[in-house]
């Protein structure tokens, strides 16, 4: 594949330096908090274009996803987008919470679905008075305040409740014509699964940015259980990358940079310029990473 047909299935225009984003989880205690504040700290110099913070399963961490929302904007000059999901919620409910992030200053929502609360694998059942899909989602927020920018979810390797590729296409589709203008993808490993679904999406007219969701494999077995559940396949190269090194911390580390930087250089040359990385609230893998991209902090960046 030519640079240059990749970055126009990518519709990325000519750069070197990609831009890139992260992805935290409210902290549970206040250690946790603490060490997600050194993490931030850390990674706040590499000047992100935004950071997540992700939206416990059903809602759990609604409070808490709001007050660390609230603190990335009052003690740092990042850009913060609150995820946001409308399972088992009433429209009122959701509404509620996109007018006190609107109110303190959010501009930037990740819109989802979320999981049964009965668990992944269970059937999906909107709540009676919610919202009925993540597009319904979308096309709440846009009109109740369209000065929120929504990004969305895509899965490379399909949802694993989408019928077949074009069920879940079409998905997507709905939600950009719902308002939704960059999407974010699931984690995969495969670089051929994000180009394969690349085209799929760019075929069917959708033109928004789908930003690779990089997840650096901080533990293995932890990765695995995720990919099980995240319906994301786990290649053998890989498992055999960590084999024998589960009580081996340092080698791990070491093995789990080379695997994803190997991966974002790999989708950068072919074209791709926005990366979104799951962070696990950790630094030094990330942080490893976006400088062998050539991302320096305080803005200086080098071409990779
Ligand atoms: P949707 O847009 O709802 O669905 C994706 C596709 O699945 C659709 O296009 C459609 O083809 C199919 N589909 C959806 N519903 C049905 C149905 N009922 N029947 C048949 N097919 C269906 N979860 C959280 O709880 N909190 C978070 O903060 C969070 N952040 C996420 C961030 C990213 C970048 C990603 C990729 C996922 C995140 N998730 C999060 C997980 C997400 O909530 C689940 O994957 C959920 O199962 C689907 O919600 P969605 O909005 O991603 O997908």
């Amino acid at each position: 594949m030519s640079e240059t047909s990749a970055q126009a299935r990518t519709g990325s225009r000519a750069s070197r330096l990609p831009a890139i984003s992260f992805e935290f989880f409210p902290p549970k205690t206040e250690e946790m908090e603490r060490s997600l504040w050194e993490v931030i700290n850390r990674l706040a110099p590499l000047s992100p274009n935004f950071v997540s913070v992700t939206y416990g399963a059903g809602g759990s961490t609604r409070e808490r996803t709001h007050s660390t929302i609230t603190r990335i904007l009052g003690e740092t000059s990042l850009t913060p987008a609150a995820h946001l999901t409308c399972v088992d919620a009433t429209r009122a409910s959701v509404d509620e919470v996109v007018d006190r992030y609107h109110e303190v200053g959010v501009r930037h929502i990740v819109a989802l679905r979320g999981d049964p609360s009965s668990g992944i694998g269970a059937t999906y059942a909107a709540h009676p008075e919610g919202y009925q899909s993540s597009a319904d989602l979308v096309a709440a927020i846009r009109r109740r305040h369209p000065d929120i920018e929504v990004t969305v979810s895509a899965y490379p390797e399909k949802h694993p409740e989408s019928r077949d590729f074009d069920a879940d296409i079409d998905g997507l589709k709905a939600k950009v014509d719902a308002g939704a203008t960059r999407a974010i993808t699931q984690f995969f490993f495969d670089n051929d699964l994000y180009f394969r679904y690349l085209d799929r999406v760019r075929a069917a007219g959708i033109t928004i940015p789908i930003v690779p969701g990089i997840l650096p494999v901080q533990n293995f077995k932890q990765a695995r259980s995720f990919a099980q559940r995240a319906g994301a396949s786990l290649p053998d190269w890989l498992a055999a990358k960590f084999d024998g090194l589960d009580d081996d911390a340092e080698t791990r580390k070491l093995v789990a940079a080379t695997v994803a930087a190997g991966q974002v250089q790999k989708l950068a040359k072919h074209g791709v310029e926005n990366f979104h990385f799951y962070t696990m609230n950790r630094a030094d893998l990330v942080f490893a990473i976006s400088h062998l991209l050539g991302l320096r902090p305080n803005g200086a960046r080098k071409a990779a």
